[in-house]
């Protein structure tokens, strides 16, 4: 673990954060920036290409820390900095990475819940001299004010993203307009569950995880099935006192931050349809039943997604994508590159076992295992990568390198570094 006058500044557009110099990597940065300094409107999607004796590393154009992880570590770090003496609990994990929250809990940070909102703890362990910082992902009212009860003040360090806090502020302005909030999302993660929360302090609210419970919530829109059935088949995805027979009249659409970009596009434009037909709508009179507004992804997942389509553009044998397994931004880079090709969705660099063997998570039966003769015979090797928006750079480049160690293409990366150029030169 570093010490914590260890920091480096970030390099993100918007502001610099003092996160620890071993979570960065002297390569990745050094592509970043220049690639940066080349692309300022952020308009190229091409990767990186890396040569490496016989492996060519094809890198995502975005990839790694976002804006709101950068600002989370900052903060939670500077917690540690600041209260020494004193227990600091987190919430929950603070971001979805398993270095970054085992660093935390090295320093004697420990989690009141896990990820699914099961207590670790008992809320009577508690006193009003501990802090409690709230994650990237924010948290629920309902946790916010158990906290104040107990004498926590939540705000004091808090590291809610301020992307997520923006959909908040979307689902409260459509709410006030009158409208029902329909939030894409996965039901259990922080940041659907602290939306939730605060989206149905204005207004009905109802979640949906995907396309085909979107078609579902729509029987009930157009009365095909029973409305009592809803109670059910929502259970524990609807606001106290929903009332499916009028709540559904008018609605609008927000999502988790990370959702597909895709999914969530067809969601919104299913719903319009699915309005326009039943109430017999005009291009004028949408507004009478939907709230007609764009997607609440945030930047990070627009980018890091573009950036995993511009690099299936270029040919390559295998994707190995890095990341929390239970991160839903990674998540959605894994189903992208397994359309296209061979796809491994790893947590280290440790995964990558032998050249014969890679440790993985496999996304369909929510398992991790191992497969044999995971790299075919091919001359020269290309291997696309990519990772989650909480995943640090200095992992990208572990990977890199215990890749190019197994494929017997060893290079310092000092050597690394100066072999890259980019898919379009
Ligand atoms: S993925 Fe987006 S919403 Fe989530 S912490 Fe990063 S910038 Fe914020």
């Amino acid at each position: 673990m570093s010490s914590l006058s260890n920091f480096a500044g970030s390099d993100r557009l918007m502001k610099s954060f003092n996160v620890p110099v071993h979570y960065r990597s002297s390569l990745v940065s050094a592509i970043k920036q220049k690639r940066k300094a080349a692309d300022k409107l952020k308009k190229d999607f091409t990767p990186t290409i890396l040569e490496i004796g016989n492996l060519q590393v094809i890198l995502a154009r975005h990839f790694g820390f976002c804006y709101g992880v950068e600002n989370a570590i900052e903060i939670s770090f500077r917690a540690v900095a600041e209260n020494p003496g004193k227990r600091i609990f987190l919430l929950g994990e603070m971001i979805h990475n398993p270095g970054v929250n085992a660093d935390l809990l090295a320093m004697g940070v420990k989690f009141i819940m896990d990820t699914s909102g099961n207590m670790l703890m008992d809320w009577n362990e508690l006193t009003a001299d501990d802090i409690v910082i709230i994650p990237a992902f924010g948290t629920t009212l309902e946790l916010e004010a158990k906290l104040r009860s107990l004498g926590i003040e939540p705000t004091k360090y808090e590291t809610t993203c301020p992307f997520v806090e923006k959909v908040w502020n979307r689902a409260e302005k459509i709410g006030k307009d009158g409208y029902t909030i329909v939030v894409h999302g996965k039901p259990n993660h922080e940041e659907t569950r602290a939306t939730f929360s605060h989206s149905k302090a204005n207004t009905p609210t109802v979640v949906v995880k995907d396309i085909k419970q979107t078609e579902r919530l729509a029987m009930y829109i157009t009365g095909h099935v029973p409305a009592e059935e809803f109670y059910t088949e929502f259970k524990g995805q609807y606001s106290e006192g929903f009332d499916v027979t009028l709540d559904l009249k008018r609605v609008g659409v927000v999502n988790q931050t990370t959702m597909l970009a895709s999914e969530t596009q067809g969601i919104a434009d299913y719903l319009k349809q699915v309005m326009i037909s039943h109430y017999n709508l005009t291009d004028s009179s949408i507004s009478e039943h939907f709230a007609d507004t764009r997607d609440t992804l945030c930047y990070a997942t627009n980018d890091n997604q573009s950036a995993v389509q511009g690099m299936l553009e270029t040919p390559a044998d295998i994707a190995i994508v890095i990341g929390g397994y239970n991160s839903s931004n990674t998540s959605h880079l894994v189903e992208l590159c397994e359309e296209k090709l061979p796809t491994y969705f790893i947590k280290d660099e440790h995964c990558l076992l032998s050249p014969n063997t890679i440790r993985h998570f496999d996304l369909h039966s929510y398992t991790e295992k191992e497969t044999e003769n995971f790299i075919p015979d091919a001359q020269p090797l290309r291997v696309m990568i990519t990772s989650g928006a909480s995943c640090p750079d200095a992992l990208v480049e572990r990977v890199i390198e215990r890749l190019a160690e197994i494929t017997g293409n060893e290079a310092p990366i000092e050597a690394i570094a100066e072999s890259w150029s980019t898919a379009a030169q």
